[in-house]
């Protein structure tokens, strides 16, 4: 059952699961708070695009985009030493400086030094920018996103 409602973007929160383990103690208090949900980053990502900027083109399973299963990104990694990419246990083309969205984490390694893993826009599934947004992919405050309770 869904009974909470995030006070930023609309999205729709089970009581019982904020407690017990949809969100750390830290996001519901955010939450509780009206500061946003996991959903929205906590007011930070457009929900209408996932934060990558490009308008969703894939709106149900069986035309959904298979490279990213409808997210519009993906994590890559780059290995400093061989500097190439990673995805997915395979070597993949680099993605384009404007493909590639924010770095989310660096760890040593043995074999590269250094691996980065990064969110990377699909290649596939990238076109119109979003209209929610208008490409930026920050959070939009959208109308009807009020808590009724
Ligand atoms: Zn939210
Ligand atoms: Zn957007
Ligand atoms: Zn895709």
């Amino acid at each position: 059952m869904s009974d909470r409602t995030c006070r930023r973007c609309g999205e729709r929160w089970d009581a019982y699961g904020i407690q017990h383990g949809d969100m750390t103690a830290d996001e519901a208090a955010k939450f509780n708070k009206g500061l946003g949900c996991p959903a929205c980053e906590f007011g930070t990502k457009c929900t209408n695009c996932y934060g990558t900027g490009f308008e969703p083109v894939f709106t149900d399973w069986a035309n959904m985009c298979k490279k990213c299963l409808g997210k519009h990104y993906m994590i890559y990694a780059w290995g400093q030493r061989s500097n190439r990419w990673h995805h997915a246990g395979r070597y993949v083309a680099p993605p384009e400086p404007a493909l590639k969205m924010k770095r989310l984490d660096r760890f040593p390694n043995d074999y590269e030094d250094w691996i980065e893993d990064w969110k990377v826009r699909c290649p596939d599934c990238s076109g119109d920018p979003c209209h929610e947004c208008n490409g930026t992919g920050k959070f939009v405050q959208t109308a009807d996103a009020t808590d009724p309770a």
